[in-house]
């Protein structure tokens, strides 16, 4: 934030609920009331995990509850590592997963039967398959111990991938034209995103989007790097209007102010 502002950057605490065009570009307004105004609007709102409703789930988010091996493959390498199978990726998920352990357990819970295919994958891979919804995961000194099935059985288990729903945080954009789509993979809906063009660019003039908003499945580098692109675009913009601004008032025999 230092480095922001030694650059002549302002940066403003609160969280943006609405965003409106004006005659000069943009006004976002904070839950508190002020409004913040722009002539042009990059959008970095990341997204929300919408994580599988599992009692004790949520808690252990981020920590022995997971959803990336990129991100946490080396920490959970040779756990016991289970797959909540919540839709038709989890197939998909349990071999990824099989990279970083020989012990993967995939749990159907609400997902589908593996097709035939799948289970000669599965099988040849060394992944058991367990039956049966999950109802609570268990804990032993704050961390994943075991996956409760509804059934009573507790399957030992040290690290658990799940497949959230990845929500674009982008509601604030409705009063601008600007609604989530789709985001899917393989043909499965795995989340929502605001589509922007090859430098972020949205389907409203003057507005660009960079990073998870944009593109659920990106990470930190890639994410950094959308906005990099965004801002020079935006950059690009801007140049072009002050200078058919100043051409304009050029003719008209005025100063030209930015
Ligand atoms: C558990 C976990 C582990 C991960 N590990 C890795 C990893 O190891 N390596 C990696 O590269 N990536 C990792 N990722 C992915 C990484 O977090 C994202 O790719 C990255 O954070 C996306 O950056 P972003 O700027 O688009 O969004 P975010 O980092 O989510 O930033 C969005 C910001 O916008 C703010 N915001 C949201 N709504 C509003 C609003 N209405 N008004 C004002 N502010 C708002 C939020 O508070 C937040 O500060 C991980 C993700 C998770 C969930």
């Amino acid at each position: 934030r230092e480095e922001v502002r030694s650059y002549g950057g302002r940066i403003e605490e609160g969280t943006v609920t609405s965003a409106e065009r004006d005659a000069t570009g943009f006004t976002v307004r904070p839950a508190d009331g002020s409004a913040v105004h722009g002539r042009r609007l990059l959008v970095t709102t990341g997204l929300v995990d919408e994580l599988p409703e599992v009692a004790g789930l949520a808690e252990l988010w981020g920590r022995d509850v997971l959803h990336c091996p990129y991100c946490h493959g080396w920490e959970a390498r040779d756990l016991a590592i289970g797959i909540l199978g919540t839709g038709p990726l989890g197939v998909h998920q349990a071999l990824m997963w099989r990279q970083w352990s020989e012990s993967v357990t995939l749990f159907l819970h609400t997902g589908p039967e593996p097709g035939d295919e799948e289970y000669e994958q599965l099988a040849a891979r060394g992944i058991a398959v367990v039956d049966g919804e999950v109802s609570a995961l268990e804990q032993t000194d704050g961390r994943l111990s075991g996956v409760r099935l509804a059934a009573g059985t507790v399957v030992p288990c040290r690290a658990l991938a799940v497949a959230p729903r990845l929500a674009a945080r982008a509601g604030f954009l409705a009063t601008l034209g600007l609604e989530p789509v789709g985001q899917e993979i393989a043909g499965t809906v795995i989340g929502t995103y605001i589509p922007g063009g090859p430098t972020g660019e949205t389907a409203v003039p003057g507005v660009w989007v960079a990073g998870n908003v944009a593109t659920p499945t990106e990470h930190v580098i890639g994410s950094v790097a959308a906005g990099n692109h965004a801002a020079a675009a935006i950059n690009a913009d801007l140049m072009a209007e002050d200078t058919r601004r100043a051409v304009a008032a050029r003719r008209a025999g005025d100063a030209f102010r930015p």
